[in-house]
């Protein structure tokens, strides 16, 4: 089959004509519909050198995915052939106390291996993928999984960001989200639907993500840069916001977002972009916490594919077929996907 691989540490990926794997005892073949193209990607294939904890090249990408069941490994149950599944991606032991918890992203096992596929385990931008466990894999019901599959990812480390620091989030209450891209367009969607009573506030630096973060439902767009911190001091009576999140991560935004949030707030790192968050004495503002979650539990993926399902969130993508993958990375790192770019094999 057909597999779109990091080759190397600092190369471009390749595709590369691969073996399609079988499904051993327990495991679970599936026929990928979409892979999403995630900035985290970009991230990896731009790493100076070995990523700490991940393992070497050469492995498929792909961490968000949805697709067909293919073929049952011997044992497995649950499932047939054909029906419409998300694959969850943070892969765990499944032993440890954070596992056995249901907060499988952050097994303490396989915290030294990667994030899970498409880190080191080969992802979704292939025809096939093989999962370890059915228990990874959730129903769609009518749900298309080409157009699904960012939900895995996307959707679902927004939607644990917020959840959070839901009781923050009451009558009157601010959320600003920095950054409305891949993921920052569903942390607007979800924060639309889980706190109603909040004013969702989106910066980004591109006037076409402002436009599309306000059809998503965010009352305030607003370009990055000293004057959205000045409106948004001035749209909470200078006292911040309950919520920040930066989607971005750089210095600029971190810088940002500790000016807008507020005392006894939460400020809540998303973004990978290597940036540093400065403190003095009254950054971030004092008993601020200061957060940096990653991905999310199956529980929450499945209480995801509810909300999309009861089409309350949606994901805006553009499709490129797997010859293309290249391509979609570069327009994604250029700035040029408006959405989310799902490689469909
Ligand atoms: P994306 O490229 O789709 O979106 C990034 C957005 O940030 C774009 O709209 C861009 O215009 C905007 N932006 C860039 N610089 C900005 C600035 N200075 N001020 C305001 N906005 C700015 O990326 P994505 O796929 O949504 O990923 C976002 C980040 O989240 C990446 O760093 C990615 O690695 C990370 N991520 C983290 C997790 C996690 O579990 N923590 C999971 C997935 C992705
Ligand atoms: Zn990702």
């Amino acid at each position: 089959m057909r597999a779109f691989q990091l080759v190397g540490w600092r190369q471009p990926p390749e595709l590369r004509e691969v073996p399609t794997p079988e499904p051993g005892p327990a495991q679970v073949l599936v026929k990928v519909a979409g892979a999403g193209a995630c900035h985290s990607d970009l991230h990896i294939m731009q790493a100076p050198g070995p990523l700490a904890g991940f393992t070497n090249p050469p492995f498929t990408l792909g961490h968000e995915n949805a697709g067909w069941v293919e073929r049952l490994g011997p044992g497995v149950t649950g499932f047939a052939p054909g029906d419409p599944v998300i694959v969850y991606g943070a892969w765990g032991c499944g032993g440890c106390a954070n596992c056995r918890e249901g907060r499988e992203n952050y097994c303490q096992k396989r915290a030294g291996e990667g994030p899970g596929l498409g880190g080191g385990h080969d992802g979704g931008m292939a025809e096939y993928l093989l999962v370890p466990a059915a228990r990874y894999l959730i129903p769609l019901g009518t749900l298309d999984p080409r157009q699904a599959a960012p939900l895995s990812d996307a959707g679902l480390t927004s939607y644990h960001a917020v959840k959070r620091s839901l009781h923050l989030l009451g009558p009157g209450s601010t959320a600003v989200v920095i950054g409305a891209g891949g993921l920052g367009q569903m942390t607007i969607q979800i924060l639309r639907v889980l706190s109603a009573a909040t004013t969702v506030v989106a910066v980004d630096s591109d006037a076409g993500k402002l436009e599309t973060a306000q059809r998503l439902g965010a009352e305030e767009a607003l370009l990055s840069g000293d004057e959205a911190i000045a409106r948004i001091r001035d749209m909470t009576e200078q006292q911040g916001a309950q919520l920040v999140l930066d989607m971005v991560g750089m210095d600029a935004t971190l810088r940002m977002a500790a000016r807008v949030a507020r005392v006894l707030g939460h400020l809540t790192i998303v973004g990978l972009g290597g940036g540093a968050l400065p403190v003095d004495f009254s950054s971030p503002p004092h008993e601020c916490s200061v957060a940096s979650p990653y991905w999310g539990s199956l529980t929450e993926l499945m209480d995801v594919i509810t909300l999309a399902q009861q089409e309350k969130i949606k994901v805006l993508v553009e499709y490129f077929p797997l010859q293309r993958a290249n391509e979609a990375y570069q327009l994604l790192h250029d700035g040029r996907i408006q959405g989310r770019a799902v490689i469909t094999p």
